[in-house]
């Protein structure tokens, strides 16, 4: 697999541009980081994944994680921008040609950006068969009604993808079947039956509530063929899970970074504080945990670059990954004693940012869960 030495040092560069006081200064406005987003859109980035035919650079997933990597490597933030990334996925497998040709070359150009993801609901949770979000056909349209909660960046976003019931639940039908996606356009919907609320967050991120009030989507806007929406969300799920491990990874690798040059520079009774074993170690486990999730990470994206649709090592990849970024963060926190806590040192900014990825966007609970049921042969739990 490339390694992309390259594009990382040049994400890297880039990145340098954006150094803690941009996003200490956003993080207290709860403020989205626009420039920084338009950077990298800019710079074609975020658009690594879209065929060439489209406007993009047709890369495979191993440089769209190598770039979100480098991202969190420098003390960014992805989390503002990473789901053009995945969410786009959708639209390339299961999008018209119609529906390509018309949104990919705005979304590669940076004209138009596919931020907004439409799944989880209030009451449903994890349970995204239960979702409660109903789509009912009408002529050319689809008139739309119900709720969706953490819909990050909705209020960045000029499309969501949005996941909602098209059939209602009968006895007797699986509980996934019925749901369709449909492609919002969010510029003509907001006032007119899309209303966007900021929930605020332990970070900033941007994520918000939606509520749909007799909201029309052309029924063009319907991806594939209806009832069959929720195979096409799971099937990016996997690219999404390598992904947000490949940040974490680049999360770990910073908070080792930081951990390890202030372990040096600090010096208490009369020596460098990272000359007692005590400091050193839960560096040095934080880092041998960090270099076995990257492993995971690797494979599951040989595997999936293969053409596999590898679910158990993209679950796997994403917990470990999100388990070494917070064993890390704990470590670099630790290091730094009561400067860990000090805004200036962005170190508890990227403690509150990486302590999502244990949550969302699946918890680790169901990636166990997964892996007890689809792996091990173990009984369903739930
Ligand atoms: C900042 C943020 C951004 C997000 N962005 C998006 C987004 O853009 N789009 C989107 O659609 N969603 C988004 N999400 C939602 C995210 O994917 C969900 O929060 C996550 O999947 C967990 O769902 P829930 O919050 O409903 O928790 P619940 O499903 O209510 O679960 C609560 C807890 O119970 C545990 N649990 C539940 N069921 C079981 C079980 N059967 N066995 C064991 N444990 C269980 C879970 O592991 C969890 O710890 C975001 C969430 C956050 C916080």
């Amino acid at each position: 697999m490339e390694a992309y030495t390259e594009i990382r040092e040049a994400v890297a560069k880039l990145c340098a541009g954006f150094p803690g006081p941009y996003w200490r200064a956003l993080d207290r406005e709860m403020a989205y980081p626009t420039e920084f987003v338009n950077a990298l859109t800019g710079s074609g980035y975020l658009s690594v994944l879209i065929p060439e035919a489209f406007g993009g650079a047709g890369l495979p997933l191993s440089a769209a994680a190598a770039i979100l990597e480098e991202v969190q490597r420098a003390g960014c933030n992805g989390g503002a921008c990473h789901a053009q990334m995945y969410t786009m996925g959708t639209l390339l497998r299961h999008g018209s040609d119609a529906q390509k040709a018309e949104y990919l070359p705005p979304i590669a150009e940076g004209r138009l950006r596919l931020q907004a993801f439409g799944v989880t609901e209030p009451t449903s949770g994890t349970d995204t068969g239960s979702l409660k979000t109903t789509a009912r056909r009408e002529g050319d349209a689809y008139v739309v009604n119900g709720q969706k909660i953490w819909t990050s960046r909705a209020e960045h976003s000029d499309l969501m993808l949005l996941l909602a019931r098209t059939t209602p639940r009968t006895e007797g039908m699986k509980r996934t079947d019925g749901l369709s996606v449909l492609l919002v356009d969010m510029r003509e919907a907001r006032g007119n039956g899309l209303t966007i609320r900021p929930i605020r967050t332990m970070m900033n991120h941007a994520t918000t509530e939606v509520f749909f009030d007799n909201l029309r989507v052309p029924a063009q806007n319907l991806i594939g063929e209806e009832g069959r929406g929720f195979r096409y969300i799971l099937s990016g799920m996997n690219a999404e899970r390598i992904l947000i491990a490949a940040e974490c990874v680049g999360d770990a690798k910073w908070f080792i970074d930081k951990a390890k040059a202030y372990a040096g520079d600090r010096s208490v009774f009369g020596r460098p504080i990272g000359a007692n074993q005590g400091v050193q170690f839960p560096i040095a486990r934080a880092y041998a945990n960090m270099r076995a999730a990257e492993l995971m990470v690797r494979e599951a994206l040989s595997l999936y670059e293969g053409g596999a649709n590898p679910g158990a090592e993209a679950n796997m990849a994403k917990m470990l990954a999100a388990d070494a970024s917070f064993e890390a963060a704990n470590a670099c926190i630790q290091t730094h004693g009561g400067f860990g806590f000090a805004e200036e040192y962005d170190v508890e900014r990227k403690f509150r940012e990486t302590r999502l990825y244990q949550v969302a966007p699946i918890s680790t609970n169901l990636i166990l869960a997964y892996l007890s049921e689809h792996v091990l042969g173990m009984p369903r739990s739930y």
